[in-house]
């Protein structure tokens, strides 16, 4: 709680200083009210849910005296609401074996902090845990992941940067399988500029992983890096029709004020957020806890 409430800062302050400005010494009206919205929307809710959040404040409320502390109360109540359906862990089924994950998201998102993350995690459990090297763009990337893997005790399969991705792909799940591994994560390349290289590389991996697993990958994990904000959205749109993505990381929420793109997404698309990092820290990436995370941005 400590770690997300400082982590959240940023976004916290912003809606805090905006309502207690807003609520103190005055009665709630349309034009508080309309003012509330666009705190909302510039802390990056979204219209919708700003002008859901603002109804619910007003309902009963009209020509009242509003201490800001209620206001600031109702809004976390309408933002848990918001994202109560979507918080939901990666189910790692102990009958699927291994569990393939794919995770995909943009250069800089955090995919392979997520990865090492989640493989200690794992490790943690009991659980064996393969990672596949398939950002073959980026000699770090692999180098990354390796590190990773010697700090996790996870196992990793790579080939040399430049190497087609679906091999590594390929590689890892042939080892995964060999050695009774519990789970195999598979880190990709994020090359959003260049969608249809991008699309065809994703769907060759998947092609591969079929061939030898039919029901695989049984999760596609997109990161998103809060701090491009509105951006997201367009990111959760791209790699959904690319990847079929099945559930999603948001980090770097301690950087930014712009945390509140967490509800904007959740709100529009439903998809299940399973993880979220609020600082660089392998324990700054939290499970997602929906009342936690409303109280935490309203401060
Ligand atoms: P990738 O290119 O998608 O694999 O991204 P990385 O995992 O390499 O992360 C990119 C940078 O963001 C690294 O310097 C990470 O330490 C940093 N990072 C990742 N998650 C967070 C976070 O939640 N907060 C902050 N402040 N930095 C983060």
């Amino acid at each position: 709680w400590k770690r997300l409430t400082q982590g959240l800062t940023r976004t916290a302050s912003s809606l805090s200083t905006g309502i207690t400005d807003l609520f103190t010494k005055r009665r709630l009206d349309a034009t508080t009210l309309d003012d509330l919205e666009d705190i909302l929307i510039r802390a990056d809710l979204g219209v919708e849910t700003a002008t859901r959040i603002a109804e619910a404040v007003g309902k009963g409320r009209y020509d009242k005296t509003i201490e800001p502390e209620e206001v600031r109360a109702l809004v976390a109540a309408e933002i848990e609401t918001v994202l109560k359906p979507v918080a939901h862990p990666i189910v790692f089924a102990a009958d699927v074996k291994p569990f393939v994950l794919l995770m995909v998201g943009v250069n800089g998102s955090g995919k392979t902090t997520t990865i090492g993350k989640l493989a200690a995690t794992l490790h943690a459990q009991g659980k064996k845990v393969v990672l596949a090297a398939g950002d073959t763009f980026r000699a770090a990337a692999i180098e990354q992941l390796k590190v990773w893997a010697d700090r996790t005790g996870a196992s990793v399969v790579s080939r040399e940067p430049g190497a087609d991705a679906a091999g590594v792909a390929f590689d890892a799940l042939q080892k995964a399988r060999a050695d009774g591994a519990d789970v195999l994560i598979i880190d990709t390349a994020g090359r959003l500029q260049n969608r249809a290289e991008l699309m065809a590389e994703l769907e060759k991996i998947v092609r591969v992983i079929k061939k030898q697993q039919p029901d695989a990958p049984h999760a596609v994990v997109l990161t998103l890096d809060a701090t491009v904000g509105q951006n997201a959205l367009s990111q959760v749109e791209a790699f959904k029709r690319v990847a079929g993505v099945t559930g999603l990381v948001m980090t770097k929420l301690d950087g930014t004020a712009r945390g509140g793109i967490l509800v904007a997404i959740a709100a529009r698309y439903g998809l299940p957020v399973h993880l979220i990092g609020v600082g660089e820290g392998v324990d700054d990436l939290q499970p997602f806890e929906a009342r936690d995370f409303a109280r935490a941005i309203v401060g």
